[in-house]
């Protein structure tokens, strides 16, 4: 299928042919139709699949008629609000949105904790028709009265079941109170719990579900491998994986973020260019590192998952896990940075004694076993005593008793994104075959009954849900 059949706009196709997509991918071909044609979705898919697109090319396509070159406030007020769980996220979609309406006089801007709200006050009293936000400062600046929603046509709901995780729900709910009733509604989730089941139900009118059929093998885009190491010599198996592999790009993921300044500074001190991003560091150097990692002057991101939520950068080649994930969903979501889009990635591991139980969770999950490699002076029997790699670098000359990162620091938020590289499959270029949806693992039987698709249409019964704290989005 090409975009063409997609009755997209002129402006848009442009915006799209600039980017250099060729088709739409499996989850645009199913939403775009059903968005320009008004309907309410419940979106199962996960990053990298092309769902940003997937909802925000139809958005405009709906919004056009209301574009305008007016400089009048007046004539951009919020139509379109896309609620997203991290500021990370936030600012990603904004400049996907911003791509995909170049050609568009449409207004947009974003929204989230962490910075100053001045400059964003300035944008929105200069009028904005399409807002992304995170719930927590979007609710600061309609306690200012700084965002006004009452003109709201599309909401969106991006990663549902992590803003649940993050504890949202008391925000989101708040939040749609203050929009019309009569607008459009698209939820997109990875995962489909109890919880996300009462929110679609009191969110959505007559949802059409739609979701991408998972790639069945995440070992044809991402290489996986396993290096079995002592946890004193990790960073010295790290530092010499990305020099002797001459790795220019490589997201290293860690647990904690006192763990992810560290080995950001060591990695320096090896002459390895480092950064650190987790959720202590503020807004700006947040950006700040991604961008710098972005475009090549450092070459190693040192990110915790949450820090790392929502980080999209084509092509990225290496994920590392210098340390396993506390779930093995966040193995899952930390590979998925890589093999994005159908490119190939890499992903490797350096596991140590403590955490052969979280290998063994991932493998379960994966339902495949892990290639375990060497490298020489750096075995390690894992299984009985560590063995001493040959390259001694331990600068004090003893093993010190370190005790576990985990132990130190709160578990973080589990995050049950069940993130998959999106790989086209050409037997799915025809939208007949896509909408069938009994194929697709992420989803049980119940859920798939708990919503209407295209064939069999039911009406939702709205549920009162239950509240609960409400834990905002910052000190992650
Ligand atoms: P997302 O799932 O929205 O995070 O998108 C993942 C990546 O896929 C982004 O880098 C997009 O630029 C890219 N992408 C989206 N749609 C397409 C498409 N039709 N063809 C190729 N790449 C795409």
């Amino acid at each position: 299928m090409s975009f063409n059949q997609l009755n997209l706009s002129i402006e848009i196709m442009r915006a799209i042919t600039d980017q250099g997509y060729t088709e739409p991918t499996p989850i645009q071909i199913q939403a775009i139709p059903l968005i320009l044609d008004g309907k309410d979705i419940m979106g199962g898919a996960q990053t990298g699949t092309g769902k940003t697109a997937g909802f925000t090319l139809p958005m405009l396509h709906r919004l056009q008629p209301h574009a305008s070159n007016s400089a009048s406030p007046a004539k951009h007020p919020i139509r379109a609000l896309i609620l997203v769980p991290t500021r990370e996220l936030a600012a990603q979609v904004l400049e996907s949105v911003k791509i995909y309406s170049k050609y568009l006089p449409l207004k947009c801007t974003v929204v989230y904790g962490g910075v100053h709200m001045d400059p964003q006050i300035k944008d929105l009293r200069a009028g904005v028709d399409i807002l992304v936000a995170t719930p927590g400062r979007l609710l600061d600046h309609i306690q200012q009265k700084t965002i006004n929603l009452s003109k709201v046509e599309i909401l969106v709901l991006d990663e549902a079941d992590r803003m649940l995780d993050m504890g949202f729900l008391p925000d989101i709910k708040h939040i749609l109170s203050l929009m019309p009733e009569q607008r459009q509604s698209l939820m997109f989730s990875a995962t489909f719990s109890e919880e996300i089941k009462k929110l679609a139900d009191t969110l959505l009118r007559k949802p059409v579900l739609i979701e991408v059929t998972r790639s069945n093998s995440i070992t044809e885009l991402v290489t996986h491998s396993v290096y079995l190491i002592q946890k004193d010599y990790k960073r010295n198996l790290l530092t010499h994986i990305i020099k002797s592999q001459n790795l220019r790009q490589v997201l290293v993921f860690v647990r904690t973020k006192y763990g992810a300044n560290q080995l950001a500074r060591q990695l320096e001190r090896d002459d390895i260019t480092a950064t650190a991003i987790h959720g202590d560091k503020s807004q700006p150097q947040r950006t700040q590192a991604l961008a710098e990692f972005k475009l090549g002057s450092v070459c190693v991101l040192v990110a915790t998952d949450v820090a790392a939520r929502g980080i999209d950068i084509e092509d990225l080649p290496h994920v590392i896990n210098f340390e396993l994930p506390n779930t093995p969903e966040d193995y899952i979501h930390r590979i998925g940075r890589t093999g994005r889009a159908g490119t190939k990635g890499e992903a490797i591991s350096l596991v140590c004694d403590e955490e052969k139980e979280l290998l063994t969770d991932i493998e379960k999950l994966l339902k495949i076993t892990l290639p375990v490699k060497t490298i020489t002076g750096f075995e390690s029997n894992i299984t009985s005593i560590l063995v001493k790699p040959k390259n001694s670098f331990n600068e004090s000359g003893q093993r010190k008793k370190i005790r576990s990162e985990q132990d130190k620091q709160p578990k973080v938020p589990q995050d049950q994104l069940f993130s998959q590289p999106y790989k086209f499959s050409p037997s799915l270029s025809d939208n007949k075959k896509l909408m069938p949806i009994s194929n697709a693992p992420i989803l049980s039987s119940a859920v798939k009954k708990h919503f209407i698709h295209e064939q069999h249409k039911k009406t939702l019964p709205a549920l009162f849900l239950p509240l609960s704290d409400n834990k905002r989005e910052q000190k992650k």
